[in-house]
C-alpha cells in the first residue's frame, strides 16, 4: 500500500505540516515546574460541582506552581450544544474564583494557542490525520451501521470483546482499489487509529490521583475523525493539549478506561505524554449505601443550587479544598485568616476513590464562614442575593442600611460569634421580624392563662425605659416574674416543677414572642435596643 498516496487521496486540501504547526505554537516559556493545565468542558449549559471540583483543582496546580490555566471549549458535539452555554461557565467559575488566563471568552478567543474552540481547529486536526494516514498508522473505513451491528452480535454470541479489533478490523488492510470505489461512490469514512497494541500485554502507569496502575494494552482500531471529519475526543485531546503544550490533564476518572489508547495515541504520534490527574466521582449517601450524585436526581449536583439557597461563595469553596485535600481543614484552623491560595494543594491527596458530598458538612462550613465575617460583608451580600431571590426583602433591607446591619452584628465579633445563619435564605426566617411586614402573631402556650401573658406584658410595658443597661431590663424582668409567682430559680424549679406555677425563662418568653411573634430569637435586650422604644411598645401594646 501507498501511504503516501491514500493520505494525498483522503486529505488532498491538507498542505500544511506538524512542523508547521510545530512552529506556529512554540513551547512555552514558563518557569521550571510549571503546571500548564485546562478545563475542556463540552458546553452542555449544565455546570456542576463536578466542574468546580476539577477547576479548583486545575487552577491551583496551575497558579500556586506560576504556570497556566486556559479555557478549550470541546464542542465536537454539536447536537448537546447549548447556546451561550461557555458564557455560563465561565461566569459561573468566574463567581467561584477560578479564573482562565487564556482561551474562550465572552469576547472570543484570547491567547496565543488558539482558536481554543474545537470546531474551528478542523484544519488542525486534519494535518496530524493526513500525517497519520501518510505514516501507516491510521486509514479509512467505511463500514456501515449494519455491519458494526453485525459485528457487535458475532462478538456478544461468541462471548468476545466487542469492538473494531483484530479479525473484526474489516477496512484495515484493503486495497487502494476498494477504497478508490467507496470513495468513488461517494460512501462516508471515518478514520480509524491502526492499533499495534495486544490484550495479552500489561505496563505500569503512575497517574497523580489514582497512583500506580497496570494498564492493558489497547487493541481497538478507534475512529479517529467521525464522517463529517471532525475529531472524536480522543484524537481531539491528543492534538490540542500537544499543541496547547498541556503539562497535566485534569479530568474526571471516567477517561480512565480511554487512558491506554491516548497513551497508545501520543506516542503514535511522536508527542509528549502529558501528567493525568483522574479525579473521582462526588458521591452522596442513600440510605446507607454510596451512590454518584446524578443530574437526575440530585439538585445539590447543580452550582445553580448553591447560588440560589444563598451559600456564600467563600462556603463553597472552603467545603471543596477541604474534600480535596484532607490537610486543609488542619491548615485552616492554625490559619483562620489567610487566604485560601496559601495554602500548598496537592492533587496527591485527592482520594483516588472519589469523594463524599456532605451536606451538612457544607452547612457547618459555611455558618463558620458566614460568622467570620462582619456585618458590612454580611449586608452587601446579602443584599445581593435577595436582589435576586427575594426582591421584597431586598427591598426592606435597603430602605434603612444601618437599620439591617445594626440587626446583623448581633452576636458578631468576639471569641465565639453566633452561627445562625447557613446560608442567605435562611436570613428571613432568623431576622424577619424586626419587619413589621413579616412578623408573625405569636401562639403562646397553652399551659398558661392569657390573663398571666396579659399581666406580664402589662407590668413590663409599666417599668421599661430604653435607656436602661441589659442588667437593669434583667432585673426588671426578675422582679416582674417574682410579682407573678413564678420563680427566678431555676435549680429549685428543675429540682421540682411542680412547686412553681412557671419561671423567669417562661415570662422572658412571653416577651420574646410579644415582641418578635417567636419562642426562638437573638437576644431579646438586644432586639428590643434595635427595635427601638417605639416599635417595642407598639408590638406589646398590638397584643393586649
Ligand atoms: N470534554 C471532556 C469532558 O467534558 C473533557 C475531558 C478532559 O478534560 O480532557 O469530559
Amino acid at each position: 500500500m501507498d501511504h503516501k498516496a491514500l493520505a494525498e487521496l483522503l486529505f488532498p486540501n491538507v498542505t500544511e505540516t506538524p512542523e508547521d504547526l510545530e512552529a506556529r505554537f512554540p513551547q512555552r516559556e514558563n518557569p521550571e515546574g510549571a503546571v500548564i493545565t485546562r478545563m475542556a468542558p463540552s458546553p452542555t449549559g449544565f455546570v456542576h460541582l463536578g466542574n468546580l471540583v476539577q477547576g479548583l483543582t486545575s487552577e491551583r496546580m496551575a497558579h500556586q506552581s506560576g504556570g497556566v490555566l486556559f479555557l478549550r471549549v470541546e464542542d465536537t458535539d454539536a447536537k448537546r450544544e447549548v447556546p451561550g452555554a461557555v458564557e455560563v461557565l465561565i461566569d459561573t467559575l468566574k463567581h467561584y474564583g477560578i479564573a482562565f488566563d487564556e482561551g474562550a471568552t465572552h469576547e472570543g478567543d484570547s491567547g496565543l494557542y488558539g482558536p481554543y474552540r474545537q470546531r474551528q481547529r478542523a484544519a488542525i486536526y486534519h494535518v496530524y490525520a493526513k500525517k497519520m494516514v501518510e505514516d501507516g498508522l491510521a486509514y479509512p473505513c467505511f463500514c456501515t451501521e449494519q455491519e458494526l451491528a453485525d459485528m457487535r452480535q458475532e462478538q456478544e454470541a461468541n462471548k468476545q470483546n466487542t469492538g473494531y479489533y483484530g479479525k473484526y478490523a474489516m477496512w484495515r488492510d484493503r486495497s487502494m482499489e476498494d477504497i478508490q470505489a467507496q470513495l468513488d461512490a461517494g460512501n462516508p469514512w471515518v478514520l480509524r487509529f491502526r492499533s499495534t497494541g495486544s490484550i495479552e500485554n500489561q505496563f505500569k502507569y503512575d497517574d497523580l490521583v489514582k497512583g500506580k496502575l497496570t494498564i492493558t494494552e489497547n487493541d481497538v482500531d478507534h475512529v479517529l475523525l467521525k464522517s463529517d471529519g471532525i475529531p472524536t475526543y480522543h484524537f481531539a485531546h491528543a492534538v490540542d493539549d500537544h499543541l496547547m503544550r498541556t503539562t497535566h490533564v485534569v479530568r474526571g476518572d471516567e477517561w480512565l478506561p480511554s487512558l491506554p489508547f491516548h497513551i497508545q495515541l501520543f506516542k503514535a504520534l511522536g508527542f509528549k505524554l502529558p501528567k493525568y490527574v483522574h479525579i473521582g466521582p462526588l458521591m452522596k449517601m442513600d440510605g446507607n449505601s454510596k451512590r454518584k450524585l446524578s443530574k437526575r436526581k440530585d439538585p445539590e449536583l447543580a452550582l445553580t443550587f448553591y447560588k440560589a439557597e444563598g451559600f456564600p461563595v467563600e462556603a463553597v469553596y472552603e467545603y471543596i479544598m477541604t474534600l480535596l485535600n484532607s490537610n486543609y481543614e488542619d491548615w485552616r484552623r492554625a490559619n483562620p485568616t489567610a487566604p485560601s491560595t496559601d495554602f500548598k494543594f496537592s492533587p496527591k491527596k485527592l482520594n483516588p476513590a472519589g469523594n463524599l458530598f456532605d451536606y451538612a458538612k457544607l452547612t457547618d462550613v459555611s455558618k463558620n464562614e458566614i460568622a467570620k465575617m462582619d456585618a458590612e460583608k454580611v449586608y452587601t451580600l446579602l443584599v445581593e442575593w435577595a436582589k435576586e431571590f427575594d426582591p421584597d426583602f431586598a427591598q426592606k433591607l435597603e430602605s434603612d442600611k444601618d437599620y439591617a446591619v445594626s440587626i446583623l452584628a448581633i452576636g458578631r465579633g468576639g471569641k465565639k460569634p453566633r452561627k445562625d445563619l447557613a446560608t442567605w435564605k435562611e436570613a428571613k426566617p432568623y431576622m424577619g421580624f424586626f419587619y413589621d411586614e413579616y412578623l408573625e402573631t405569636p401562639v403562646f402556650d397553652e399551659k398558661f392563662s392569657h390573663e398571666t401573658v396579659k399581666t406580664v406584658l402589662e407590668k413590663f410595658l409599666a417599668v421599661y425605659d430604653p435607656a436602661d443597661d441589659s442588667g437593669v431590663w434583667f432585673d426588671k424582668v426578675k422582679a416582674i416574674t417574682n410579682e407573678i409567682g413564678f420563680t427566678t430559680d431555676m435549680k429549685a424549679y428543675k429540682a421540682d416543677p411542680t412547686a412553681f406555677p412557671g419561671t423567669v425563662a417562661d415570662v422572658s418568653t412571653f416577651l420574646r414572642q410579644a415582641v418578635t411573634g417567636k419562642t426562638n430569637s437573638p437576644d431579646l435586650y438586644t432586639v428590643m435596643q434595635i427595635l427601638g422604644y417605639e416599635r417595642t411598645v407598639a408590638r406589646i401594646k398590638a397584643i393586649l
